[in-house]
């Protein structure tokens, strides 16, 4: 039953992908052990990722995008650290046997592996016993020249500036998006925003909505930047829990603080939603945007410091990249809008273990 399931799920709708990578898969599924091959003079690099139902993704979300995303987590931390894929484990633990959901969430997982050309190794399937949640973990493997340093959260520079790829806060959006189309809203924001975001989520253009839940169900891994920033990004981090709750890893881990522009930042969701000026609340929705690509998780954007000198050549390779502000002896994350002094951001981004005894 097991391996009638593996065999039909994973074993065959990979088997093409590690045949186009038999350079690298040299053993697949079907062993105590799968066996892969890296280029000479690369180092590893591995990361791993768990998602639970009914915490990081909803029961009835369609499984095609519950496989796309639990490989996209772990593929953005390789694109974070600016390493190539090679292949990838998957452990399941299942309540019960859906054949369609088993369906799904491979063709889902196979359609992003198959993307960035990245094999499925191996993994373990085990029941949960009934009642319990769904749980994926996944662990990626890659690698990068041993000449590459990779990227450290504790080597960014006084002076560097901050990028961001993408529209950090988009995903968030989509999850509020989702919320309140369950009328739960208050689960998911502050007292404060309860006011103002059903304001925003009102005034949204259905494009805009629907680009926001495609960013939550299928996010992108930023894998291009990876070799794009070798010799140029001091530090860099993937968002996954909000970018301000990201950056301040890379401040204190490198003990200095960030400014950030609050004009460069709204900026961002001005060239996604340019009418937004012509609304009678533009400046009120704005800042709200601001909080939510601050605050806002499941983005796996990349976030990045690089001295200033190293701007034209980012420039040079993308328009999907963004200045948002720079760093300087200190610590925390400042927001900076002129003609005022800078403020204080105060961490508020996604905590699992907020509110649970120690
Ligand atoms: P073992 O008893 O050695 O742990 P298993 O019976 O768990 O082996 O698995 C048999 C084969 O199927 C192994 O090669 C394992 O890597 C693979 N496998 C098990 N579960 C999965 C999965 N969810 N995805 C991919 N491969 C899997
Ligand atoms: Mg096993």
């Amino acid at each position: 039953m097991e391996f009638d399931l593996i065999h039909r799920h994973f074993k065959l709708p990979f088997e093409g992908l590690s045949r186009a990578n038999s350079r690298t898969v040299v053993e697949g599924i079907g062993d105590d052990c799968a066996t892969f091959r890296m280029s000479p003079d690369h180092l590893m690099y591995t990361s791993t990722d768990t998602l639970v139902e009914g915490v990081h993704f909803f029961a009835e979300d369609a499984p095609e995008h519950i496989g796309w995303k639990s490989l996209a987590c772990n593929l953005s931390d390789l694109a974070a650290s600016g390493a190539e894929p090679l292949g990838f484990m998957l452990n399941l633990s299942l309540p019960r046997i859906s054949e369609s959901w088993l369906s799904g969430f491979s063709s889902g997982l196979l359609q992003l592996a198959s993307r960035f050309n990245c094999p499925l190794l191996g993994g373990d399937t085990t029941s949960a016993g009934a009642n319990s949640a769904i749980t994926i973990s996944i662990t990626v493997f890659g690698q990068a020249p041993l000449a590459h340093h990779g990227f450290h959260r504790s080597h960014a520079c006084v002076g560097d500036e901050v990028w961001v790829s993408g529209l950090p806060g988009l995903a968030r959006l989509g999850l509020l998006l989702e919320y309140h189309a369950r009328n739960q809203l208050a689960a998911c924001c502050d007292r404060g925003d309860l006011q103002t975001f059903p304001v925003l989520l009102s005034r949204l253009s259905g494009s805009l909505q629907l680009e926001a839940l495609q960013a939550l169900r299928q996010p992108v891994p930023q894998l291009q930047w990876g070799g794009r920033l070798q010799g140029v990004a001091n530090a860099c981090i993937d968002l996954s829990d909000g970018l301000g709750g990201d950056l301040s890893h890379i401040t204190q881990a490198s003990s200095l603080s960030a400014v950030l522009s609050v004009p460069a930042l709204k900026s961002l969701w001005l060239e996604k939603w340019p009418d937004l000026p012509t609304l009678p609340d533009a400046n009120l929705l704005l800042d709200s945007l601001v909080r939510i690509s601050l605050q806002g998780g499941d983005d796996f954007q990349l976030c990045w410091t690089a001295p200033a000198h190293s701007l034209d050549a980012i420039i040079l390779h993308s328009d999907q990249a963004h200045c948002i502000g720079h760093l300087q002896h200190g610590e925390g994350i400042w927001l900076d809008t002129p003609g005022q002094s800078p403020a204080r951001w105060v961490n508020q981004s996604y905590d699992h273990f907020r509110g649970v005894e120690s």
